[in-house]
């Protein structure tokens, strides 16, 4: 297939500060993170833990940055952390998150504790775009010194978990826009050819290579395949590039990649994809197979556990 050369830059030359300025400025504000996820934390308030533990400022705007946490936190239980929206675009990962808590938080009270960063990247959320203002990916930025705000201060609210989670659950989307869109975005940022690749219909979970956890990968994907159907092998057994290593489950080195999945050192860490494009897929179905995944990992997690 011919692509045209994408819009920005010039083919085979990275971007410099011109071009990620040209780019940012044909990103306008789609959607409100304070109307759809400020408010929803607000309500949150009675119940829970709301802590800011950051603001991101992108001027002339400001990002106040949420977690939400169990009401009383107890060390001697084991801790659970919900990330979403680190790709602010992937819209299930937010709202997932804040369904969890918000419809079954209270389920968990006295057993473990929850801590919910529901909106990592909230510039991205209101751009519906994977990158932040600084044309930075951050779910490639968990690393020291991060070039990212919205990674930087994710990883500092988890520095003083190091060693205390049993599980960490990043929720995240595949959607067409990947291939039609940020693929192409992101090659021209970087000066280099389109790969084209194709994207899994259906839902599936990227594991850490370093810390492989097969029965917890399985236990997720049994409850989401109640929700919405797991992503099938490509013709070379492969989901977006890598070999399928048990159904709808790839693998990743996740630290290596600077993934968020491998910003913590919980024993059970995981990625949920859910795909939002396919015809039979509707919003509340792809916030119910994110709910449905963090409670099967949490689940699966306090039987070993016990
Ligand atoms: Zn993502």
């Amino acid at each position: 297939m011919h692509r045209a050369p994408y819009p920005i830059g010039i083919p085979g030359q990275s971007w410099g500060d011109a071009e990620k300025a040209a780019w940012r400025a044909q990103q306008p504000k789609r959607r409100s993170y304070s109307d759809d996820v400020l408010r929803v934390i607000e309500r949150l308030r009675e119940r829970f833990d709301v802590q800011q533990y950051a603001e991101l400022v992108y001027a002339p705007e400001r990002y106040p940055l949420f977690a939400i946490r169990s009401h009383a936190w107890d060390e001697a239980l084991p801790s659970v952390l919900v990330t979403g929206g680190v790709h602010g675009y992937e819209t299930s990962g937010v709202h997932g998150a804040l369904q969890l808590i918000d419809r079954h938080g209270a389920d968990y009270a006295g057993h473990i504790n929850l801590l919910v960063a529901p909106c990592v990247s909230p510039w991205g959320y209101e751009r519906i775009h994977r990158w932040n203002p600084d044309a930075i990916d951050p779910n490639r930025s968990f690393h020291a010194r991060s070039p990212a705000g919205e990674s930087a201060a994710l990883m500092q609210l988890l520095a003083p978990l190091r060693g205390r989670l049993l599980v960490h659950i990043d929720l995240h989307e595949t959607t067409d826009t990947d291939e039609t869109e940020f693929r192409p975005a992101l090659a021209a940022r970087d000066g280099k050819p389109v790969e084209p690749g194709e994207i899994p219909d259906g839902f599936y979970l990227v594991g850490d290579s370093e810390a492989p956890e097969p029965e917890f990968q399985q236990a997720i994907i049994a409850a989401v395949a109640g929700v919405t159907h797991i992503a099938p092998a490509d013709r070379n057994g492969e989901l977006i590039g890598s070999p399928i290593v048990a159904p709808g489950v790839i693998h990743y080195p996740c630290r290596q990649l600077g993934l968020c999945a491998g910003a913590t050192d919980a024993r059970f860490r995981t990625t949920t994809e859910v795909y939002p494009d396919g015809p039979r897929a509707t919003p509340e179905q792809c916030n119910a197979a994110q709910v449905a995944a963090v409670r099967a990992a949490i689940a699966f997690a306090m039987h070993r556990h016990a």
